[in-house]
Order: structure tokens, then C-alpha cells, then sequence
């Protein structure tokens, strides 16, 4: 088999596919979406494909990856490995409809019949997120993640620590102790302040603490971990096996969020989730992106043992009449029910992308890029 041709497309509300044609008639999709750069993710794609895969056998998964790697000089960073990230999820997408069996049989097989999906729930005020909690949990989720604080904060002041445990009391009131709740510090505030946060958040038993730092500042986990019991995570801004391999290895968390479209792809991390294994950390992949890449991340859920809970952006309880979903032929896809899904039993993938959507949307003019946010003092602040 060999390659012939790629598209890639740009469509809303932020998302990158990626088509790869066959000379058999086979065609593959990936995603590399990288939220805010997609111009360059999709001319960082286009690079490899015109000077390296074109003619040659999808067959050969790991030699392409070593070569999209270890064949450039300058390497790593978010643009190339989302690139990696949707070409290597589309060549798999082609070994399965090659084989004809989905992409989970062929990295092992099912180590779990589903997996949770969690859903993000917003509000400023303690009574908004409350109410969105309570709406998720009639949706059927169990898992739940809320921002700790809002946009503006530096969290400098006694008032900043007290809405945030406000908001987390009520919605851990709303939904009684047998729903999980993931509180995410986006790596907004400072190192000194997450301390506290930590530690004034702790008695309303969040399931982790995502991004307690950013990425920059790993050093300072265990003196957040001193100020909680709540389990740490983190790993949505981090791209390859060798950005995990040092918090792995001294378990500076206790939940790695990789995210198979900005990290290298299903091959990348497979392997990011069994070292995980190795060091007692579960895996809880990031996916706040389109479907593909979510069908890239339910393929991996089968077959990774340490997996916890699948992230998702996709109003995924409510398939029928949902746009973000009808870039799928079919957006029952994923199976919701009671709170999890499954990954899809057909070939590769397990998931028809509806191309003619996908090419009408492309015609759009695409180019989202997050707000940037000012503290009080016109000082930028973290998004
Ligand atoms: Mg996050």
C-alpha cells in the first residue's frame, strides 16, 4: 500500500483534520488540532506529508513516527507533535481498516468493557456552577471538572480563596460524594498561591487537582502536594514521552493528561501511559478537541489498564441534533449511557467522518485564538 495524496482541513470551531488517501482506495483521518495555532500546525502537517510520507507504505507506523521525530534537527513543542499527533492517529486509522478490526485489537486488545467521560461545567458565581453541576448529573455524567478561579484573579487576597471554596462547596452539596469532581487551576495562579488553594479546597474531596502549576514550574508539585491530600495532575501542555519522563519518574502526580493530537499521536502515548503504569500514576487523557482526536483517545482507553476518565468537549450525552458532532456520519458513535462510553467497534477508528460537512465547513474562514485576559491593573493574566 502507499500513500497518495492528504487534505488537510480547517474547520469550526477550532479543529484541524487531516485525510490520508491510499492507492488501494483506503482512506485514513487524524486529527492534529492545537487550539489557537492552527495556520501553523496545518503548514507544520503539510511539511512532513510533501517531504517525507507521500509514497510511502502506512504500514510502517514506528518508522514513520521515528522519522517525523529523530529526521528533524529541531524537534519537539506543541505545532510539530500535533502534526506527528493527527498523521500518526490517521496511519493507524489505516492499519485498522486495513486489517479490518479496530485500532484497539491491534494494540493489544480490551483491557475495560467502557470508560467515564467527564463534562467541564462553567459559572462565575457558586449558584451558576451548582446549577450546571446538577444539569451534567441529569445528563448522566459522574465525573464533573470546574475551573478553580476565574479569569482576573491573582489570588492575593483572603476574598479570591473564599469564592473558590464557596463555588466547589456548593457544587460537592449539589452533587452528594458518589460524583468525582476534577478541579482545574489551569495553571493560572502562582506557585504560593496554589498552596493555599490546595489547601483550602481539600476538605470537599476533589478526584485531582489539574495543573496545580504550569508546566514551567514541576519543581514546585510536592510543595503543593504538602498543603493537600487531593491527588495532583497535569500534562495537557506536555507533548512527548521525554517531557513525562521526569514526573514519572519522581511521581511528582498522580494523573498524567496527555492529549493524543498535541502529543505525537496513539503511538506516543501508549507508551507515556505504560511508563505511567510503572510509577502507580493513572491516565486521564486531556481531549478538549473534535471528534477524531476523541475517537484516537477512546481507542487508547480499551487497551491503557491505569486509564481513570476520559476528558471531552463534545455535549457528548447528546448526540442527535448536536453540530459539533456531524462531522460524524453517525454521532450515536460513542454509545454514552449512564455517565461513560465506548470505544467503537468498527474498523480502525471506529468512526465514519462525514466528508461532505467537513468539506463545506473547511470553506469557512477558521482562525481561533483564545481571549487575552487582563488583571485588574491591565497586567496580563494567565488564560
Ligand atoms: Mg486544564
Amino acid at each position: 500500500m502507499e500513500i497518495t495524496d492528504y487534505q488537510v482541513f480547517s474547520v469550526p470551531p477550532r479543529w484541524v483534520f487531516l485525510r490520508l488517501e491510499t492507492d488501494t482506495g483506503l482512506v485514513g483521518w487524524g486529527e492534529a488540532t492545537l487550539a489557537g495555532h492552527s495556520k501553523a500546525t496545518v503548514a507544520a502537517v503539510e511539511t512532513v506529508m510533501d517531504h517525507y510520507l507521500l509514497g510511502k507504505d502506512p504500514m510502517e507506523i514506528e518508522r514513520h513516527w521515528q522519522a517525523m521525530y529523530r529526521g528533524q534537527y529541531f524537534r519537539d513543542g506543541p505545532i510539530l507533535m500535533s502534526a506527528i499527533g493527527g498523521i500518526d492517529t490517521a496511519l493507524w486509522d489505516l492499519k485498522g481498516k486495513h486489517f479490518g478490526a479496530p485500532v484497539y485489537e491491534l494494540l493489544g486488545g480490551r483491557a475495560r468493557d467502557h470508560i467515564d467521560v467527564y463534562q467541564w461545567i462553567g459559572g462565575e458565581s457558586a449558584s451558576a456552577v451548582s446549577d450546571a453541576a446538577a444539569d451534567a448529573v441529569e445528563n448522566g455524567y459522574d465525573v464533573l471538572k470546574m475551573e478553580a478561579v476565574a479569569h482576573t484573579e491573582r489570588l492575593d487576597s483572603p476574598e479570591t480563596i473564599e469564592r473558590a471554596r464557596e463555588r466547589v462547596a456548593a457544587v460537592r452539596e449539589e452533587v452528594g460524594e458518589r460524583i468525582d469532581l476534577v478541579v482545574d487551576f489551569s495553571g493560572r495562579v502562582t506557585t504560593g498561591a496554589a498552596k493555599r488553594l490546595a489547601a483550602a479546597l481539600d476538605e470537599y474531596d476533589p478526584m485531582f487537582y489539574e495543573e496545580p502549576v504550569r508546566p514551567a514550574h514541576f519543581e514546585a508539585l510536592p510543595k503543593i502536594e504538602a498543603h493537600a491530600t487531593t491527588p495532583l495532575g497535569t500534562g495537557e501542555r506536555l507533548y512527548s514521552r521525554w517531557a513525562f519522563q521526569d514526573i514519572i519518574e519522581d511521581r511528582l502526580v498522580d494523573v498524567i493528561q496527555p492529549d493524543p493530537s498535541s502529543a505525537g499521536g496513539i503511538s506516543e502515548v501508549k507508551k507515556i501511559a505504560n511508563a505511567a503504569e510503572t510509577a502507580d500514576i493513572s491516565v486521564s487523557l486531556h481531549s478538549p478537541f473534535g471528534p477524531i482526536a476523541f475517537a484516537a483517545c477512546l481507542q487508547l482507553d480499551m487497551v491503557v489498564p491505569n486509564a481513570l476518565a476520559q476528558g471531552q468537549d463534545l455535549e457528548i450525552h447528546d448526540p442527535e441534533d448536536n453540530d459539533l458532532l456531524r462531522y460524524l456520519r453517525d454521532p450515536t458513535a460513542f454509545g454514552f449511557e449512564d455517565g461513560h462510553v465506548r470505544a467503537p467497534d468498527g474498523p480502525g477508528l471506529g468512526i465514519t467522518v462525514n466528508e461532505e460537512y467537513v468539506r463545506q465547513q473547511a470553506q469557512l474562514d477558521v482562525d481561533w485564538q483564545n481571549p487575552i485576559w487582563y488583571h485588574d491593573d491591565g497586567s496580563i493574566a494567565e488564560w
